[in-house]
């Protein structure tokens, strides 16, 4: 096994592996240990399989603090597959213990399995102005580790009855509201990313926006509202996300209700309406971060865990949500969704989708993480 690259002191700034130049001299055939930093997991591994390392080890950078997802074991994506050599991930400790022992010998020994299975969006259509059709959408799939009731079972729920409450209403958009229920989100986005991909750019033009709930009944919860016009992040939507971010924000304010922002970063389903230049924003409650005192002064709820200590998890079940909280999304859903669907101006002005794209540099593919 050899070291590639790697940065254990100081400020543990890494871009091990990003170059190829870090292989130079690398034995052929030996195992690439890698630590996480700077590119694409999948860069790194393809430099390494490119310099003749047999397997690769990713370990975590170790460079934040704990709670920040930078020191347990990587739960990282290559993206897609067809990497040429196996490629395992693992906690800084781990990796910094390896790193540490001379002239390791390993072996990595990895079963794997690849399969493909037909899945489905449910997509139900209001009628109205096909020109400014907005989407709803919401993912309707679990990881299989759990039942996904917060995850996105929430989300899910949440659109649906707004569906129904729309139909038993008699209430009839101005623009066609298209209700998706996506699959395949936890495994990278796949629903979702195959129906932009079947948009032409006339249909792209003709969608005006892309409202996205995944997770809004945390138990531990904080009022996320998307960053669209990039004010925390930096990272900013496609023209009219602004506006979308606005149409929350000004509804939580007329309930008293405070709100905070989350950042645009491609961790859901809006993912491939950003990229297209569809304006996009959303609602999200807190996933496997941790509330800050800050956060529980303002929301409530328990400072130093988890916003769902459940998610990704067998105990993701229908006591791990919070009633109140989803209460208050599920109307905020209504009120964007409304709000949208009957508007008669465009959502960004004059244009529609196909506005400047992102600004995002995104660092997930659903809920995995790039690099
Ligand atoms: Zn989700």
């Amino acid at each position: 096994m050899t070291a590639v690259d790697v940065n254990l002191s100081g400020d543990r700034a890494s871009t091990s592996g990003c170059e190829a130049s870090d292989f130079t001299g690398f034995p052929d055939g030996n195992i690439a240990l890698i630590q996480r930093g700077t590119c694409d997991f999948a860069l790194k591994a393809a430099n390494a399989a490119a310099e003749g390392a047999s397997a690769v080890i990713i370990f975590n950078q170790g460079d934040v603090n704990p709670a920040d997802d930078r020191f347990g074991v990587v739960n990282g994506t290559l993206g897609e597959a067809g990497s040429t050599i196996p490629v395992v991930g693992t906690s800084f400790a781990i990796g910094e213990q390896l790193a540490a022992t001379e002239g390791l010998e390993m072996r990595v020994a990895l079963e794997t399995h690849e399969e493909t299975v037909e899945t489905f969006n449910v997509i139900a259509d209001t009628a109205g102005r096909a020109d400014r059709t907005v989407v709803v959408g919401a993912h309707l799939d679990s990881v299989a580790e759990g039942p996904g009731i917060n995850d996105n079972g929430s989300g899910s729920a949440a659109i649906l009855e707004t569906a129904i409450q729309i139909a038993e209403l008699g209430i009839e958009p101005t623009n066609r509201t298209r209700f998706a229920f996506w699959s395949g989100e936890e495994d990278g986005l796949i629903g979702s990313d195959y129906y932009v991909s079947q948009l032409s750019a006339r249909d792209i033009k003709d969608h005006a926006v892309n409202l996205n709930f995944d997770m809004v009944a945390s138990p531990n919860p904080v009022r996320f509202v998307y960053d669209g016009d990039g004010g925390a992040f930096g990272a900013e939507g496609p023209n009219g996300s602004d506006t979308v971010e606005d149409v929350f924000l000004a509804y939580f304010a007329s309930q008293g209700l405070a709100t905070a922002p989350t950042e645009f970063d491609g961790r859901s389903d809006y993912f491939g309406f950003i990229e297209n230049g569809i304006p996009a924003g959303g609602l999200f409650t807190g996933a496997e971060g941790i509330k800050s005192q800050e956060e529980a002064d303002v929301f409530g709820g328990t400072a130093g865990r988890p916003y769902d200590p459940c998610y990704h998890a067998a105990c993701d079940t229908i006591t791990n949500i919070d009633p109140v909280v989803l209460e208050q999304m599920a109307d905020a859903i209504a009120h964007s969704t409304l709000t949208f669907a009957m508007t008669t101006s465009a959502v960004k002005g004059t244009a529609k989708g196909s506005g400047g794209k992102s600004t995002g540099d995104f660092a997930f593919k659903g809920n995995h993480s790039k690099r």
